[in-house]
């Protein structure tokens, strides 16, 4: 069994990033697996300076660990993502020869979009087709924009996907509704969805749990999966924590940076108590470590509701509200 921990280096750890962490490392050493770390940091424009090395100083203040990453190495890495462009071209190459992506020029929006995860809603809007089948080659899509300008590899979504999500059920797309989507910026690049398939399949990942936000984008993963004749993990897609107003959190709802509480001296042990207790799995106010709830894990008793940052969380954790 083997899990992993992704976080992208584009903002700091929040509550939210923080539970789903959590999550995913009692998910495996409560069964003994073994977890590895992979910092995604394609998303170039919104990669921020520090926020690799900040991030996997706040998850080990939480307690958590792994048994491969960046700063420690292991069989399968490097576990960078920008360490890894080859693998990624090489599987874009695969996808080419067989037919299945096509250059494209629409708006630079769009394709940047395609470079990370797909959290928000408004990045699910469907693409209507419009280079399909349109371009010869790469090279007359190229003439078509301003020198310099390359286009995007888009790929050619078609068929049902299904499959079975350990938290929520079996879940059901049609690709053709879901509309075509990128998978590489420029000739030799990657986006978020090629790069997590090319990379959860290399590091042998059996279990992706993640923020249900990503349930959307499991399906166009496993379209890939298929088109490279990878076998697809187990997913789990957990609730994601919200404010009171049912939005993912943001600035707006206060200082919730997991180094911002520690910098004001809250324990971890109170943070990791207040997850826990989003989760189901402790009361109010105790103070825990990530290793104390092995024995307590258990994915059923997650709530299926979004974990809600309200009034009393706040008051526990001295957040005030921007
Ligand atoms: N690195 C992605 C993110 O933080 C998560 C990708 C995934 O779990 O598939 O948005």
């Amino acid at each position: 069994m083997r899990g992993r921990l992704a976080p992208s280096p584009t903002g700091a750890l929040h509550l939210g990033n923080a539970r789903t962490f959590l999550i995913a490392w009692l998910s495996i050493r409560s069964r003994g697996g073994r977890l590895l770390l992979r910092m995604e940091d394609l998303d170039h424009p919104r990669v921020k300076p520090g926020a690799a090395a900040a991030a996997l100083e706040d998850m080990r203040w939480l307690g958590l660990d792994w048994d491969e990453g960046p700063d420690i190495g292991g069989p399968c890495g490097p576990y960078t993502q920008t360490e890894r462009l080859p693998r990624y071209a090489a599987a874009l190459e695969r996808l080419r020869l067989a037919g299945l992506v096509y250059p494209c020029v629409c708006t630079r929006r769009d394709v940047a979009e395609g470079q990370s995860a797909p959290h928000a809603a408004a990045h699910e809007q469907r693409y209507g087709g419009t280079c399909r089948d349109r371009f010869a080659s790469y090279a007359e899509a190229c003439a078509c924009l301003p020198s310099g300008g390359l286009p995007a590899w888009r790929f050619r979504a078609e068929g049902e996907t299904f499959f079975d999500d350990a938290f929520r059920g079996p879940q059901r797309a049609d690709a053709a509704e879901d509309g075509d989507f990128v998978v590489a910026r420029h000739a030799q690049g990657a986006g978020y969805m090629l790069a997590v398939v090319v990379d959860d399949a290399a590091m042998d990942i059996t279990e992706v749990l993640r923020g249900d936000d990503l349930l959307p984008a499991t399906h166009r993963q496993l379209q890939l999966y298929r088109a490279l004749g990878l076998k697809p993990p187990r997913f789990v897609h957990v609730p994601l924590v919200v404010s009171e107003d049912g939005r993912r959190l943001a600035k707006r709802h206060g200082d919730t940076r997991i180094a911002a509480l520690r910098g004001r001296g809250v324990p971890a042990g109170k943070v990791v108590g207040l997850l826990a207790w989003w989760c189901g799995w402790a009361q109010w106010g105790e103070e825990l470590t990530p290793t104390d709830l092995l024995p307590r894990y258990d994915l059923t008793r997650i709530p299926p509701c979004p974990a809600v940052l309200d009034a009393r969380v706040r008051k526990f954790l001295g957040i005030s509200q921007a």
